[in-house]
């Protein structure tokens, strides 16, 4: 029987699509994989089974050896059962975690489904151990797999730092703060950028340390680095900030748009904007074009799991001419992606949440040059003949601001070589 789908035609230019029935998705715990290179002082501990401290380790690829900064403390079954008291139990876990590592100066709590099965109250928790704990800062949020998908992690985390930033003072001129996390690299990128356009007060949510983290106020315009992060600008609304509309920083026409809301928004004059970007829009250029004669006119179809799709589809559709056979998202915020579903070219068929079965018969038919789907979808299908891209190493891997558009368009080259070559 086919899940319900639902056709609105009236969302821009695109063929949009709902569908609801059963996901392939990793949950959010997924995120602490960035997050805890990102945050330097911060320490992530997960509540929850052994079936999370896998997944933690799987996603992280690496047992750790050296003094990991997450870990998982383990409900067992006297805790499912309600026959031990789960709070001391943590209290005495976090208690000697602190004395054991001096270097940590946050920690998160971060819930499960097992935690959230047996109710524990992590934000009491949260709270308990801040006061008993001071000055380490004791944080929680979920990063349960219930409806979620694996980047709303990073959204949950972000959105839990929000009521605890620092006020910026009323009087306070204009501030830029740029929200996700960002490699460190391509940070350093754009602020280098800002500074050329004459925007010297930029921030970073999240700081890279936590004693860092960027004040904010109603002077604050911030800019979205990723298209995932619903509850945080939410949050960031609710103490005053203001988003800056803007497509996401991939490729370069992404990156050119995305600095120019901010110089917009900053008073930057267009030959300051032109004489900061120009060198590197120039660079991008030049880096992409050999990957367009490899994806020029290649048919792409995206299954719905890191949020990232609707920008990547129209990267690869307007810089490098791949033609978008569907791309599926598993939400679709209209107003943080308004200025990308402007850009997508007229007609592209997305679809807003997963039927699994029937979105895999489509793909079958289709029979796309590339797929990016999740990991658990990209062993079947490249066993079907089918070259695939685990939309998780996007996430991983540096891809915004023009520096990193030739490393982002080769990410997509890489499946179809690798297939050429077996096929030879
Ligand atoms: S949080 Fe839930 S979905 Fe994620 S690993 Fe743990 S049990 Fe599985």
């Amino acid at each position: 029987m086919n899940a319900p789908l639902s056709h609105s035609p009236g969302c821009g230019g695109i063929d949009l699509h709902q569908e609801h029935g059963q996901r392939a998705v990793f949950c959010g715990l997924t995120g602490i994989v960035w997050l805890h290179r990102k945050i330097q002082d911060a320490f992530f501990l997960v509540v929850g089974s052994r079936t999370c401290a896998h997944l933690i380790q799987s996603a992280a690829g690496v047992m750790i050896f050296a003094e990991p900064r997450f870990a998982t403390a383990i409900i067992d079954e006297r805790d499912l059962a309600g026959l031990a008291d789960a709070n001391e139990e943590l209290d005495r876990v976090v208690t000697r975690l602190i004395e054991r590592r001096p270097d940590i100066k946050l920690l998160f709590l971060v819930g499960s489904c097992p935690s959230e099965v047996i109710k524990l109250d992590l934000s009491r928790a949260a709270q308990r151990l801040s006061s008993r704990l001071n000055p380490v800062r004791v944080l929680n949020y979920s990063g349960s797999g219930i409806e979620t998908t694996f980047t709303q992690g990073e959204d949950a985390c972000l959105a839990a730092l929000v009521p605890d930033l620092p006020r910026e003072a009323e009087a306070a001129a204009p501030s830029l703060l740029v929200v996700g996390a960002l490699a460190d690299v391509v940070e350093d990128q754009f602020l280098r950028m800002f500074s050329a356009m004459g925007i010297a007060d930029v921030r970073f949510l999240p700081a890279r340390r936590a004693n860092a983290m960027p004040a904010i106020g109603r002077n604050t315009r911030y800019l979205l680095a990723q298209p995932f992060l619903t509850d945080t600008a939410r949050a960031l609304e609710e103490r005053g900030a203001r988003r800056l509309a803007a497509p996401f920083p991939l490729g370069a026409e992404g990156t050119t748009s995305w600095l120019r809301a901010a110089a917009e928004a900053f008073g930057v004059s267009e030959e300051a904007f032109d004489r900061a970007t120009a060198p590197g829009r120039a660079r991008a250029e030049t880096a992409l074009a050999p990957h367009r004669e490899k994806l020029g006119g290649k048919r792409v179809f995206f299954f719905p799991d890191s949020q990232l799709e609707v920008p990547l589809a129209r990267f690869l559709a307007r810089e490098l001419g791949a033609e978008l056979v569907e791309v599926g998202t598993p939400y679709l915020h209209r107003g943080h992606l308004a200025a990308e579903i402007e850009l997508l070219p007229a007609g592209t068929r997305v679809t807003e949440g997963q039927s699994l079965d029937d979105q895999m018969d489509r793909c079958r038919a289709a029979r796309p040059d590339l797929t990016v789907c999740g990991l658990g979808l990209a062993n079947p299908l490249e066993a079907e003949g089918l070259s695939t891209k685990w939309s998780i190493e996007l996430l991983f891997t540096p891809v915004q601001g023009y520096e990193q558009a030739g490393d982002l368009a080769e990410l997509f080259v890489r499946p179809l070589r690798r297939r050429a070559l077996l096929e030879v």
